[in-house]
């Protein structure tokens, strides 16, 4: 594998407090993590164990209480807005349990816009949004939109959107988390097989132990570290 050992997303002593005095938490206390490039790493760990949370802080949409993150070179939570904007843009993808789709737009627009704040033309981003919903098996529902889609459907239209720009990590929140498991599985599968054809990163919270062991590596995070899951 080439790149194997470039990392792109680091986490060094990331520690996140949530409110202050006696009624302060400390979700997330010592993380330190490595992903390389193309690698997947699951998280897995019980509700309210702080999952979401250490996603947000690596996509950089929260700042940590303590510690850094690197994402391709750079600190994330010293640039700027706009620069941040920028790098996350460029270098993430995100992929929530609900699509987060926008509703008015149909899937060809939802998958195309980030590739319009990137600066592309708009019949570019459209044309490469059309190959990507190709790629997903939704080559006769471009022009749908979300609330004309299957759950399972709109997902696929969520990891397009998420892979679209060649992001060097994608980050996903239980991305199967509200669909069946026949549906899961096919979006599961989906989302690993682009991401290895373009040689994507994943971190993926999921709470399945099977589709967690399909990726690198399983991590267990528990009372704020992250631990190795023993197999
Ligand atoms: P998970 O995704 O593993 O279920 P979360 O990261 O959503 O866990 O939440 C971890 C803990 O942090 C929970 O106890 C939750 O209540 C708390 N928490 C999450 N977000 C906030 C917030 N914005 N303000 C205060 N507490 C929060
Ligand atoms: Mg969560």
């Amino acid at each position: 594998m080439s790149n194997s050992n470039q990392i792109i997303l680091s986490a060094s002593g990331l520690a996140k407090t949530y409110g202050k005095g006696p009624t302060a938490v400390d979700v997330l206390k010592e993380i330190d993590l490595q992903v390389s490039a193309s690698e997947k790493v699951a998280i897995v760990g019980s509700s309210g164990s702080g999952k979401s949370t250490l996603l947000h802080l690596l996509g950089g949409l929260d700042s940590p209480s303590a510690g850094t993150v690197m994402l391709a070179g750079q600190n994330l939570h010293k640039l700027s807005v706009s620069k941040l904007d920028q790098l996350r843009n460029h270098n993430l993808g995100f992929i929530y349990q609900f699509h987060h789709l926008l509703d008015e737009f149909s899937a060809v627009e939802n998958v195309a816009l980030p590739l319009r704040i990137r600066g592309l033309s708009n019949e570019e981003s459209m044309e490469r949004a059309s190959v990507m919903l190709n790629a997903v098996g939704l080559a006769k529902r471009v022009q749908h939109t979300p609330g004309e889609l299957s759950g399972g459907e709109r997902q696929r239209v969520a990891v397009a959107r998420a892979l679209v720009g060649s992001p060097s990590c994608v980050l996903a929140d239980e991305p199967t988390g509200n669909l069946d498991t026949e549906t899961a599985d096919g979006v599961f599968d989906l989302m690993l097989d682009i991401a290895r054809e373009q040689g994507t990163a994943f971190v993926i919270v999921t709470h399945d132990p099977i589709r967690a062991k399909r990726c690198d590596r399983i991590l267990h995070l528990e009372r704020g570290v992250l631990k190795t899951f023993a197999q």
